[in-house]
């Protein structure tokens, strides 16, 4: 009896030691095998003007429904992605299926806005990251100005030099980039200025606390003017509620992201809100 509990104990304590541990293991291979075989899915957030609330883009992101584990969530998945390689392919397969979207909404005739993408730091760092994106829209059809990159200031931080003349390239075929989640990170006034960015979205940090919190009111301020001051455009993320939508109409020209507004919809609900 006595062993018998011993053992009962043991195991306890083994199960609640490896089980992290496991689920990481099998969560990630899992991962794998769904990029590989193209399981996941991109959903499409709507971006809004700010004043006319006319659509005037969407952010494409991921989605992983897995037969294992059920519904993970992106923060869960991508950072797993971004501890491994796994991420580049991850990024190219999503710009891949964005392209083909695109180009078949384009064969229906419809109008497309610019599609903005996220793009990981360590794809971007990855040796032949131009030439992947400009063959993803050559075979797909897909001009690059329909496009936008999403990066953060921690994916453009490594090698400042060597990013702003691979973002030229990028820029070169038409597409615009924007800093994700602006607020964040470390970037200076002057490090900015020599980015060839067009846009910065404000962290939805500082956007939840707009009207609630005084340093967020004046952290968006300083965000707007500091976009303003460059000639960037500014997106407004995780826009929940009307106080913070009216904060931000009355300091415009801007676009707007959020769920009072629309959440990220599949392809189906993204065609017919073009259409
Ligand atoms: P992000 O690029 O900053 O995307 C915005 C996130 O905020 C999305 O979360 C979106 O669903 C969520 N969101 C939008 N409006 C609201 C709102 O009003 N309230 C709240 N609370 N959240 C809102 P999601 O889809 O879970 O993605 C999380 C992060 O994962 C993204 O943040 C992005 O950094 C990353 N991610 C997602 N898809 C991809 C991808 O294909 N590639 C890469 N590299 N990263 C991706
Ligand atoms: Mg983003
Ligand atoms: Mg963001
Ligand atoms: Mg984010």
């Amino acid at each position: 009896a006595a062993k018998k509990a011993g053992r009962a104990t043991w195991k306890c304590y083994s199960h609640k030691m490896t089980d992290d541990a496991t689920r990481y293991l099998l969560l990630s291979s899992a991962l794998r095998e769904a990029v590989k075989n193209r399981d996941l899915q991109v959903v499409f957030q709507p971006k809004y003007d700010v004043e006319s609330l006319d659509l005037v883009g969407f952010e494409a992101l991921s989605r992983w429904h897995s037969p294992d584990f059920g519904t993970v969530s992106p923060d869960e998945f991508i950072t797993m992605a971004e501890n491994s390689a796994l991420i580049v392919d991850l990024d190219y397969a999503v710009l891949e299926t964005v392209c083909a979207q695109v180009h078949s909404w384009q064969q229906a005739s419809i109008a497309v806005p610019k599609i903005a993408v996220n793009v990981s730091g360590r794809t971007l760092q990855q040796a032949g990251f131009f030439q992947q994106v400009q063959s993803i829209l050559q075979r797909n059809h897909v001009d690059g100005h329909n496009l936008e990159l999403e990066l953060t200031e921690t994916a453009l931080l490594p090698q400042p030099e060597k990013q702003v003349s691979i973002l030229d390239q990028v820029r070169a075929l038409g597409l615009t980039i924007s800093i994700d989640d602006f607020g964040t990170g470390y970037s200076s006034l002057s490090y900015l200025q020599r980015l060839p960015v067009s846009t910065l979205k404000i962290d939805a940090s500082f956007v939840r606390e707009i009207s609630i919190n005084d340093d967020a009111d004046a952290i968006a301020e300083a965000i707007i003017a500091m976009a303003r001051a460059l000639g960037m455009g500014i997106v407004a993320e995780g826009v929940e509620n009307e106080l913070q939508a009216r904060f931000l109409r009355e300091r415009g020209p801007m676009s707007v992201q959020g769920f009072l507004y629309s959440k990220a919809v599949n392809a189906h609900t993204a065609t017919e809100m073009l259409s």
